[in-house]
Formats: C-alpha cells, sequence, structure tokens
C-alpha cells in the first residue's frame, strides 16, 4: 500500500543569498537557558541560545507574508529547521516557495502506511519536479494496533494517531528548533486563531505556520501561477486529506475537514492541534 520508501537524509541550509533576519538586537542568553517561547518565568524565551522577546518576534512575523517568513525561519534557524509536509495542496505552496528560497532546507513527512496512492503519487511528482528526498518517518508495526485495526475498534481510538503521527513527529523533529507547518485560519474554527509564529507547546519548540492567513483562492493561484504538483485528490472533492481509513469527501455544506474523522468526535490527530 505504501508508496516506496526514500532514504532518510539530513540536509544542513545553506547561507547564501537569503534576507538577513529582523530581530538582530537579540541580547545573548548569559545562562544558557533552554529555548523557549512557553512565558515560564524559569526558562528564558531563545531562539539559536540568544535570548529573545517571543512577543516581538511573533508580532514581526506576523507581519510578514508567506516567503519572507520562511526566508527569515531559513535564516534564523538554519539546519534546525523542518518542513513537515502532508501533501495537500498548502505543502504543494510551501515547497515551492521554500525551495525557491534554499534548496537544501530539510522536508520530511510522518507515513502513517495509510495514506492514499494520489498522496505518494503526489510526493513523488513533487520529487522529481524540485529534486527533493523528502525524509520519510515511520512506525514499525505499532504495539497492538494491527489488532486493534482487525477488530474495527483502531478508528475510534486515540492511539493510532498517537502512534502513527504524534509518537512519530517526535522522532523527526528531534534535532530541530523550529518546524514549519501548511495548516491555515480558514481550515477550522479550532485553527481559527492559529499565529504565523510561536512556542509550540505540544512539540516544546517553535512552529511556523507561513501560509496560516491565506485563502483556498491564494492557494491555488499559486500553484496554477507556479504550475505546482498538488494532490489530485483535491479535484475529486477532498479540501483535506490524511489517512484513507478517516478521509472521506465532506457533505455539501459541510467545512473543509469535515470529512476527517467523520461521524467521530476528534477533529485534529494531536499534531497540530
Ligand atoms: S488518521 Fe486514522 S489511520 Fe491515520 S493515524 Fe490517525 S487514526 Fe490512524
Amino acid at each position: 500500500m505504501a508508496g516506496p520508501p526514500q532514504e532518510l537524509r539530513v540536509v544542513t541550509a545553506g547561507g547564501n543569498g537569503r534576507p538577513r533576519p529582523l530581530h538582530e538586537d537579540f541580547r545573548a542568553s548569559s545562562n544558557g537557558a533552554t529555548r523557549n517561547g512557553s512565558g515560564d518565568p524559569g526558562r528564558v524565551p531563545t531562539i539559536g541560545g540568544r535570548a529573545i522577546d517571543p512577543e516581538k518576534v511573533t508580532a514581526e512575523v506576523e507581519a510578514m507574508g508567506a516567503a519572507e517568513a520562511i526566508a527569515w525561519a531559513i535564516e534564523t534557524f538554519g539546519s534546525k529547521l523542518g518542513f513537515a509536509v502532508s501533501f495537500q495542496k498548502t505543502s504543494s505552496v510551501i515547497i515551492d516557495i521554500a525551495h525557491g528560497i534554499d534548496p537544501n532546507v530539510r522536508f520530511f513527512y510522518l507515513d502513517t502506511e495509510l495514506l492514499f496512492p494520489e498522496t505518494y503519487a503526489t510526493r513523488d511528482a513533487l520529487a522529481e519536479r524540485y529534486g527533493i528526498e523528502f525524509e520519510r518517518f515511520v512506525q514499525d508495526n505499532p504495539p497492538g494496533l494491527r489488532e486493534r485495526w482487525e477488530a474495527n475498534l483502531w478508528n475510534d481510538s486515540d492511539d493510532c494517531c498517537a502512534t502513527r503521527k504524534v509518537e512519530t513527529m517526535h522522532g523527526a523533529l528531534e534535532g530541530t528548533e523550529c518546524w514549519v507547518s501548511g495548516i491555515r485560519r480558514v481550515d477550522s474554527q479550532t485553527r481559527a486563531e492559529a499565529p504565523k509564529f510561536g512556542w509550540d507547546e505540544r512539540f516544546d519548540r517553535w512552529k511556523l505556520n507561513p501560509v496560516a492567513d491565506w485563502t483556498d483562492d491564494q492557494v491555488w493561484n499559486h500553484i496554477e501561477e507556479h504550475d505546482v504538483p498538488y494532490n489530485p485528490l483535491h479535484d475529486q472533492g477532498y479540501p483535506s486529506i490524511g489517512c484513507m481509513p478517516c478521509t472521506s469527501v465532506p457533505g455539501e455544506g459541510e467545512g473543509a475537514r469535515a470529512g476527517r474523522w467523520a461521524g467521530t468526535d476528534r477533529t485534529e490527530c494531536g499534531i497540530n492541534g
């Protein structure tokens, strides 16, 4: 079912021709405090070991367009930046923009081994178009999942997402200081307040949502103007695409993510919410 695995590859972002960060007035952290933006008074918010004012940085990034924000993140975090890709339409946009800024940035994906064939085909089309080797992260035979799947109970359990996605994500983020997501505020009510940049308490590191404020029209205009490969399932009525067993076409008038875990209370897998 799953597409052919690609070799894991760790890349280092280059440094040529990129804009400089806006906040070069960071004060060096004197105590080697852990990087964080959690507001815990015992921990000093830092980026790259430098103390920052997280509200100031968040406001700066919020004012940036997607390309500027991605360029800023590449410059700021270098090889400690990772782009998580789902091979949905916003991934196509972000890959196109990021690769145009620095072809050596790191893209990775979580292979639940339950993705659509069209999703694997989109991965391959993007890999060929841009010459990217997407880093693949997968759980080998998650304990007990096979049994629950066969008992048809897994879909109602948090365990499947927690193992196949969240646990795998922790491994994918090792060594990163910031990760990039394609979520947008129009996706759902739970994402309506998503900042473009902020501290991600789920994964204890910074998170950039460079297209948080993009509309569907902006996404599709970018894809069309730049002739970017995209997941053909979008043309078959799927506005949001995840694993095969948990993804369906929303009903008439339903929200873009209504086809995800339809018939259950779940709205997020635990990666973005
Ligand atoms: S979306 Fe469904 S199949 Fe995929 S990890 Fe979550 S519960 Fe499992």
